[in-house]
Order: structure tokens, then sequence, then C-alpha cells
């Protein structure tokens, strides 16, 4: 039922929207990838995707800290039956020093964006008669935690407007819910291991198991391909009835 639909992925070039659009065109969706960048690395990001997969894959660039690029991202794909709102940043300070510009950006980027692609994608959804919108959110979509006041306001806002856009669509073939990840191994990840180890003089097993993952219960990564299978999941007939809530993937994190 998937084939010939088409995803958006926003923030797909690396990390957990990569994992996400390759198990989509795995799948055999048409998926669009997307960052603020225009580099040739990008478009053969597509073209390698398409090759492995035989699937339609395409690379629009939109900054999408910028509203009218974020509805012009779904307006140039010409089609959007799933839309994966997963572009986001991060900066950590205390509130009392938390740079204006930082904050801005992590609010227009992590939770404005969604409420315009989301705009501009619902009456296409509508059009075509299905609809699937999956937000990547986080554990601090749920939780919190020091010095990530924008990033934990941003979080816990798109799980609040993900409910708001299932009861709009309740009575329609279209379901709105959010993921929220616990700590994913990612190339960003995997770049803070190195500095921990360094910084707090441990071996790498330590680093991992009593310094990063110190909140995620399980003791281990989640991974961008298990996160594309939870996205997977939710577009699915299985997951026609889950809608307005959040799976979160997170290794126990929010049990505790
Ligand atoms: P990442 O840095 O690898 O990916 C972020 C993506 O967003 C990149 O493709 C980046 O180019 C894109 N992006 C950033 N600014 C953009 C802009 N202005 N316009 C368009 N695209 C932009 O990080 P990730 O870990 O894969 O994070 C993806 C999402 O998952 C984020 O929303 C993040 O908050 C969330 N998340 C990540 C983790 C984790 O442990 N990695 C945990 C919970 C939630």
């Amino acid at each position: 039922p998937l084939i010939g639909k088409t995803a958006i992925v926003t923030g797909s070039n690396s990390g957990i929207g990569l994992g996400i659009a390759r198990s989509f065109a795995a799948a055999g969706l048409d998926v669009i990838l997307n960052s603020y960048t225009d580099d040739d690395a990008d478009h053969a990001l597509a073209a390698e995707i398409a090759a492995e997969t035989g699937a339609a894959v395409r690379y629009i660039q939109a900054d999408l800290s910028d509203g009218d690029q974020a509805r012009g991202l779904v307006e140039k794909a010409g089609a959007c039956d799933i839309l994966v709102n997963n572009a986001g940043i991060q900066h950590v300070a205390s509130i009392d020093e938390f740079p204006t510009a930082k904050w801005d950006a992590i609010i227009a980027i992590n939770l404005n964006s969604a409420f315009h692609t989301t705009a501009a994608a619902l009456p296409m959804m509508r059009k075509a008669g299905w609809g699937r919108i999956i937000n990547i959110a986080s554990a601090h979509g749920l939780t919190a935690s020091p010095y990530k006041s924008a990033y934990v306001a941003a979080k816990h806002g798109i799980v609040g407007m993900t409910k708001v856009v299932a009861l709009e669509t309740a009575e329609e073939p279209i379901t709105a819910n959010a993921i929220c990840p616990g700590y994913v191994m990612t190339p960003l990840v995997e770049a803070q291991i190195p500095d921990t180890m360094e910084k707090y003089g441990v071996d790498r097993e330590t680093a991992i198991r009593d310094v990063m993952l110190t909140r995620q219960p399980s003791k281990a990564f989640a991974t961008t391909e298990q996160l594309g299978g939870t996205a997977l999941f939710l577009c699915s007939d299985h997951a026609a009835q889950i809608t307005g809530t959040t799976i979160s993937v997170d290794g126990g994190w929010t049990a505790l």
C-alpha cells in the first residue's frame, strides 16, 4: 500500500532523518530528502539511495528556520502523503545565559517549521484521501534536563501540536503522531565519544555506559534503522488507529 506514495523527510542528509529516508526508500516509497545546504554531496546522497533501492529519491534544499521556505519545500515536492518533521538543532546553556538568537533558531527549526510544513501538506493529504504525519520529538518532549530550555520547550511544543493535528484530522484517514527517541547513535553522537572519554579519563565503554547513557536504562543507543522501522510502522495499516500519541524509543528513559 505504500508503493507510489511520496514521503518528505525534513533534515535528512544525516542522522535519524537519513535513517528514516533509507528505510522508506527500501520500502518502495518515493522520498524527498532535505536540508539547508545545496551541495553536490546532498544530491549525490539522493542518487545513491535511489540506486541502492530503486526508489525515486530527490533532494530539495530549504532552510527550515524560515517559514516560507518550509512551506516551499512541500510545494516543490508537489506531493506529500507522508510528512516526517525531523530537522532539529540543540544548544546547551543555562536560561539566564541562553543566547536569544539560539533560542529563536531552536524554536523556529524544531517547532515552527513543523507548523508550516503540516499546514502546507494537509490539503495535499486530504486531496489524496490518506496521510501520515510523524513528528520526531524526543524524550525531552516528555521530560526535561537542565540547560536545554529551548530544546525542551520546542519538543514539548511539538508533542502538543501533534495532538491538535490528530484531533483536527480524527475522522479522516490521516494520523499524526510523535516519536520520542532517547539517545540515538548518529555521527554526531559518535563524534562525542572520544571527547567524553578524554574529559572523564575513561574508556569507551565507561564513557558510553556511565556518562552518555546515565538516563537510558537499557545502556544501549537506539539506532537510526530502529527509528526508520518505527516510522514505517506508523505508516502501515496496522497503525491506522494510532493517532495523537507518542511512541518512545528510549530504552526505558521515560519509565524512570
Ligand atoms: P543531525 O544533526 O544528524 O540531523 C539534523 C538534521 O537537520 C540534519 O540533516 C541537518 O542538516 C538538518 N537541519 C538543521 N538545521 C536545518 C535547517 N535550518 N533547515 C533544514 N534542515 C536543517 O541530528 P539527529 O540526531 O539525526 O537529529 C534529528 C532529530 O532527532 C532532531 O529533531 C533531534 O532533536 C531528534 N532527536 C535526536 C536524538 C539523538 O540522540 N540523536 C534524540 C532525540 C531526538
